[in-house]
């Protein structure tokens, strides 16, 4: 690859694979293990190092937790300015940690702090950005190839990044494994010039107000509903309740107004893994499999004994979900009392 491509960077000053580790007052959002399992892929096809990059306060376990999961290397920035989370204050650490330490790719959960802050340092950074990604790779030139659906979701783009750096990505939470802790920790913990003054930042977080918070991508259990419950959330409610599961929904339940759209499954909505997904009067079309085919046990409820999603079951029960709903979640309290 060239030294100067005409960007006036030269690609070859930049190298290992980082990944964001998202928390919250002590707490990880599993996107980042996610990343952490799938960079030290990339790393290892590159030859590059893992490091993982770690903003916060009081951190300290975070960054151990990161090395015995399987990071070459953490970068941390810990002090009090970046808690509770703001996008000035961690876009400008992130910017600032690129510009010292040079990553040749970056990699950050897609969540809505990601999606929040990526762009602040891409921007300045001149790097390029690929956002909501669903696979990721490198190719013979050791170029990131970010894919993602396209043109709403007909098409899957490979978007690679030629002349700037980093190549950063934000990655759909649960499309990929998690890294567990490998027993070994031998790399090492870098404390970063935290470069960010309270004084600085232009944002203040007066109150938090929480709204419809459920994350299906975390969900062990999930009830999905489809365009068969015909507006009538209740009969899977009940049968959510009785597994304490959550409930989603495929596009064309969202399409209709009966559930938010942040509980889509799909091409064009989120990727699950929950061990157990119920298909609730939902055909089984190609973009709803997308998003749910790395399930555990998947339970199908439709009276279509033709439809699609039979065929990605492991068990089928074919009737009416208005009778088959309460009549499980009745057997299923029974056994619970
Ligand atoms: P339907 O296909 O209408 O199926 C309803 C099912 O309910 C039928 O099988 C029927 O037999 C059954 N049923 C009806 N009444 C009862 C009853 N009383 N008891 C039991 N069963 C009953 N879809 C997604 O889900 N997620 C996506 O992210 C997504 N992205 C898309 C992106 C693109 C670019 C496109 C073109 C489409 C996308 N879709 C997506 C839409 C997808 O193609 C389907 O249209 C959609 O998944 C169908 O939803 P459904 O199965 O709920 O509805």
């Amino acid at each position: 690859m060239s030294d100067d491509n005409g960007s006036g960077i030269d690609v070859d000053e930049y190298d290992d694979v980082w990944v964001f580790i998202e928390e919250h007052a002590g707490e990880v959002m599993p996107v980042s293990w996610e990343l952490l399992e799938e960079g030290r892929t990339l790393a290892e096809k590159l030859g590059d190092e893992l490091v993982a990059l770690v903003i916060g306060e009081d951190v300290d376990e975070i960054a151990e937790e990161a090395l015995a999961r399987g990071a070459d290397r953490v970068l941390v920035a810990d002090d009090p300015v970046f808690e509770p989370y703001r996008a000035d204050p961690y876009g400008e650490q992130f910017r600032a940690m690129v510009e010292a330490y040079k990553p040749s790719i970056a990699l950050i959960g897609g969540t809505h702090t990601g999606r929040d802050f990526a762009g602040r340092v891409a921007v300045p950074a001149h790097a390029g950005l690929t956002a909501d990604v669903t696979e990721i790779d490198v190719d013979d030139d050791g170029l990131l190839q970010a894919r993602r659906p396209a043109f709403g979701g007909d098409v899957l783009a490979t978007i690679l990044c030629e002349e700037h750096r980093p190549q950063m990505a934000t990655i759909r939470p649960g499309v990929f494994e998690a890294a567990e802790p490998t027993g070994e920790a031998d790399g090492e913990i870098v404390a970063a010039d935290v470069v960010v003054e309270e004084a600085d930042c232009i944002s203040e977080v007066l109150e938090r107000e929480v709204g419809d918070t459920a994350d299906i991508t975390e969900a062990e259990r999930i009830v999905a509903v489809g365009h068969g419950v015909e507006g009538d959330l209740e009969p899977a409610r009940e049968l959510a309740e009785a597994l304490d599961a959550e409930l989603a929904a495929s596009r064309a339940a969202v399409d209709e107004g009966w559930i938010d759209g942040a509980r889509q499954v799909g091409q064009t909505g989120k990727t699950v893994r929950p061990d157990l997904y119920v298909a609730v009067g939902i055909s089984g079309a190609i973009q709803h499999l997308e998003g749910m085919n790395k399930s555990g046990t998947v339970i199908a409820i439709n009276n279509d004994p033709n439809a699609p999603i039979f065929e990605h079951a492991d068990y089928g029960i074919v009737g009416d979900l208005f009778e088959v709903c309460p009549d499980l979640a009745d057997r299923l309290e029974g056994d619970l009392q």
